[in-house]
């Protein structure tokens, strides 16, 4: 391991402010509560209480965000506390203590189709060892974590640190986003993957304590994987196999996989996956996809996706319904920040513009994948070569697409 680098971005000089169900956030439309959902797994009961509570509570819809949880906004002051009460009782806030750290990805249909193993066992006990250890809790709410079963799709986003099955029998621990060297089998995965946890807020409070993502720690990913490897940091169940750097994987850069439509289930039944218009899902969509199916996975790509269905018959409700099963749509290529009125910030309300431009078939850049923003911050924008399409108060920039 090399003894020196730098960081890969500035030192951070404050703590990160990501809202949560909870600590909400003070928007301009009222407001924001954030509420973690591991692997993106809602059943059926909890979309119905996220329904009312988007009635009830906040402004009518929730937002996916790109790590597949969801946002209420136009929280009226005071409202935090009853949420979070009706968010515990339906088991989506386990920890007040740590609910801000619960970003987990899992592969989208992972144990439905597809996949090298199932995945969601991993999301549920990396969840429940995340929030049984009060250490943990210190976690940043930029903290991602990724479990992907060899499909390729989770890995992808930039996790900090995330398991990826490269056989029904081994597992890689990635960090930062590439291979550690570092592997395990399933059983003890979860074990490493915590350990890691462990390990970047150990590097992290070593190298001042202020970082938000383990790839801005002066050579996080070489230090954390020697805590793990010198086992000064939690210890996996089962032994640890290293291999040499000439044999690690190359994560994939991007998504191989974002299914759209109707996907054949490896038990002979169908799950429709489906993009969300700019993410926003109305209570009623809710309540239409609760009444599809027991369970349904968000994806981090804005989108969900009903599984288990006796075939693909509710397609035609999902379209009718304003969600997007057509491959082709513009709206598979773009996605939007909040904008006006709901960000003080914003230059323009790019989501009634974007949507406009799809409506008209007139999306800049040739309708290339592109994210709409109100200013540069350009929240939410997803990973990738992406078109920025930028506010300035006098029209829109087009930018060149950068990844
Ligand atoms: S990109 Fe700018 S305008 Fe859009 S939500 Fe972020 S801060 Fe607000």
């Amino acid at each position: 391991m090399s003894s020196a680098g730098p960081p890969t971005s500035p030192p951070r000089d404050r703590a990160d402010a990501c809202p949560g169900a909870l600590q909400t956030h003070s928007a301009a439309d009222g407001e924001l509560a954030r509420v973690r959902v591991p692997g993106g797994l809602l059943r059926a009961d909890q979309l119905r209480v996220l329904a009312a509570a988007a009635i009830e509570l906040g402004n009518g819809a929730l937002e996916l965000t790109s790590r597949g949880n969801v946002q209420l906004r136009g929280l009226r002051p005071g409202a935090a506390g009853e949420l979070g009460d009706r968010l515990a009782a339906a088991g989506l806030l386990p920890s007040d203590s740590h609910e801000t750290a619960r970003n987990l990805l899992g592969s989208v249909l992972s144990g439905r189709a597809g996949g090298r193993l199932d995945a969601r066992p991993w999301v549920r006990a990396f969840d429940a060892g995340l929030c049984a250890d009060p250490s943990l809790a210190a976690l940043p709410g930029r903290f991602l974590a990724t479990f992907d079963d060899g499909r390729g799709d989770v890995a992808a986003l930039d996790g900090d640190v995330g398991l990826l099955a490269l056989s029904p029998g081994s597992v890689a621990l990635t960090l930062a986003g590439a291979d550690s060297g570092l592997r395990a089998g399933p059983a003890g995965a979860v074990a490493l993957a915590l350990a890691a946890t462990r390990a970047f807020l150990a590097e992290r409070a070593v190298q001042g304590g202020s970082a938000w993502r383990l790839a801005e720690l002066a050579d996080g990913r070489a230090r954390v994987a020697a805590r793990v490897a010198g086992a000064r940091v939690g210890v996996p169940a089962e032994p640890r196999v290293e291999v040499p750097a000439g044999a690690r994987v190359e994560v994939p850069a991007e998504p191989q996989v974002r299914p759209i439509g109707a996907v054949p289930q490896d038990d002979g039944r169908t799950a429709l996956a489906a993009v969300v218009p700019l993410g926003r899902l109305t209570a009623a969509q809710l309540t239409l996809l609760a009444d599809l199916a027991a369970e349904v996975q968000l994806t981090p790509w804005r989108g969900v996706v009903v599984p288990d269905l006796a075939d693909g018959s509710a397609a035609a409700l999902l379209v009718e319904a304003g969600l997007v099963l057509d491959p082709d749509s513009p709206w598979t290529r773009v996605t939007a920040c909040a904008g006006l009125p709901g960000c003080a910030r914003s230059l323009a309300d790019v989501r009634a513009d974007a949507t406009a431009a799809v409506m008209v078939g007139s999306l800049p850049a040739g309708g290339a994948r592109q994210h709409w923003a109100g200013c540069e911050r350009r929240c939410g924008r997803p990973g990738g070569a992406v078109v920025d399409v930028v506010a300035t108060g006098s029209g829109y920039r087009i930018d060149a697409p950068t990844a």
